[in-house]
């Protein structure tokens, strides 16, 4: 009998931009809920959930924060939509050299979306009234891989450098013994 493939979680936040008012809620309660300590202050500045907004232009874009990326794009992008024409990177989730968004303030370290980790729901998802953000979960079936014996190697050297030879010696003959 086979045994069942192993399966991760996959999880996404639809954005419904014609829903959006740009109330910035999503803002507040994020830039909150990652506070120290949690709730203790909100500054949408520190929101890993970015809304842009032209009201003049019914213009409401939330994008999350994700990957840090070096160095800035060597060109730009411009996106027109059912006539209404976005400024350049409006869309792009990176924190990057060319702009201040998705950069904690004080200290310009990048920041993530970790789609509120603990929670059983986003927190943003929770506090837009208007429905403009909502979560979805699938698991999806993943390919168990061989171990890479490069990494293997690697992860004991450092262990080797931080315990000493002996020290790992000897805690891998424990553990050969109590898998035994
Ligand atoms: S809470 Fe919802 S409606 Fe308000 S800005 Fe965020 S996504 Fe838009
Ligand atoms: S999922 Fe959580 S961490 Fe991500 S933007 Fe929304 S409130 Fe912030």
């Amino acid at each position: 009998m086979t045994s069942p493939k192993k399966t991760k979680t996959i999880k996404t936040i639809k954005i419904d931009i014609d829903k959006c008012n740009g109330c910035r809620a999503c803002e507040v309660i994020c830039s909150s809920f990652h506070a120290m300590p949690k709730y203790s202050s909100n500054n949408p500045a520190r929101s890993r959930i970015r809304v842009t907004r032209e009201p003049i232009r019914d213009v409401y874009v939330p994008v999350y924060a994700g990957e840090y990326a070096a160095a800035e794009c060597a060109g730009r992008d411009k996106y027109t939509i059912d006539g209404k024409e976005y400024d350049e990177c409006v869309f792009c989730r990176a924190a990057c050299p060319s702009r201040d968004e998705f950069k904690e303030p004080d200290s310009g370290l990048p920041l993530k979306c970790d789609m509120c980790e603990g929670e059983d729901e986003p927190l943003c998802v929770k506090w837009c009234m208007v429905d403009a953000l909502t979560y979805e979960e699938r698991e999806v079936e993943i390919d168990e891989e061989e171990p890479n014996p490069e990494e293997i190697e690697t992860g004991l050297q450092s262990l080797v450098d931080k315990h000493g030879l002996d020290k790992v010696a000897d805690m891998v003959a424990q553990l050969a013994k109590e898998k035994k």
